[in-house]
């Protein structure tokens, strides 16, 4: 689905991601862990060029994204994109949040969207709410719009980061809830997390970034259970 070869990034001369080479295969779930400010979600945003690589390239469906002659707004249509903070449109209701998009881009009339956008709905529980504005909304309940608005366009591939951190403990499972199902459905993703019982019970694999590198990359039980970096060990039994 997603090759990463030779990734690096900077920001001024600060080298956040140091030559990253990463694949993700199409209906893997990749949990990507590690301290704060070691370079996860820079290395997300590089998945679907929100961030543009310093060096190296990312190959998304046998497409190079840093080709300049490739239309990025077409791939990121096929990537779908969930954020801490919800970022839903906060003027819009519900229902326009997440048909938003594909009508714009002229995906699907405003028929299909809306049909689409009903059904996804009531898949994350919330067909209730689709005349409500974000604010009526709980955490959960703005994240699950947020997955449901990303769903919309039908990607290929759906990047987390942290989507459960600025929640309320008790709304946690719902959101993971979700992300299961998905998970189950054979979506592929890479979510960033610090919900390691859910990386463990949900990846196939995890990554543990640490400085811009990554440093251990193996299965859940490997790498939460016996890992061989002393760094990553000493941040697993600080939150395990
Ligand atoms: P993580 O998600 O693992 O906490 P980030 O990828 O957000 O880490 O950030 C890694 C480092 O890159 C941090 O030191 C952060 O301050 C820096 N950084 C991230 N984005 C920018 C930016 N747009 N400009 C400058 N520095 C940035
Ligand atoms: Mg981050």
């Amino acid at each position: 689905m997603i090759t990463i070869n030779n990734l690096s990034k900077s920001f001024g001369k600060l080298e956040i991601l140091k030559n990253i080479d990463l694949e993700i295969k199409k209906g893997e779930i990749l949990a990507i862990v590690g301290p704060s400010g070691s370079g996860k979600s820079t290395l997300l945003r590089c998945m679907n060029l929100l961030e543009e690589p310093t060096n190296g390239d990312i190959i998304f469906e046998g497409i190079s994204l840093t080709d300049k002659k490739i239309k990025i707004d077409k791939v990121r249509e096929k990537i779908g994109m969930v954020f801490q903070n919800f970022n839903l449109f906060p003027h819009k209701t519900v229902l326009e949040n997440i048909t938003l998009a594909p009508i714009k881009l002229n995906k699907m009339t405003k028929e299909m969207a809306e049909k689409k956008a009903e059904y996804l709905l009531q898949r994350v529980g919330l067909l209730d709410k689709k005349n409500s504005y974000p604010s009526q909304l709980s955490g959960g309940q703005k994240q699950r719009i947020a997955i449901a608005r990303a769903l919309a366009m039908e990607p290929d591939m759906m990047l987390f980061d942290e989507p459960t951190s600025a929640l309320d403990p008790e709304m946690v499972k719902e959101v993971l809830d979700v992300i299961k199902e998905l998970a189950i459905e054979g979506m592929t993703m890479a979510i960033v997390t610090h919900e390691m019982g859910f990386a463990k019970e949900v990846a196939d694999r995890v990554i543990f970034v640490d400085e811009g590198k990554i440093i251990e990359d193996d299965s859940p039980e490997n790498v939460f259970n016996a890992p061989k970096n002393g760094r990553a060990k000493e941040f697993f039994d600080k939150v395990l």
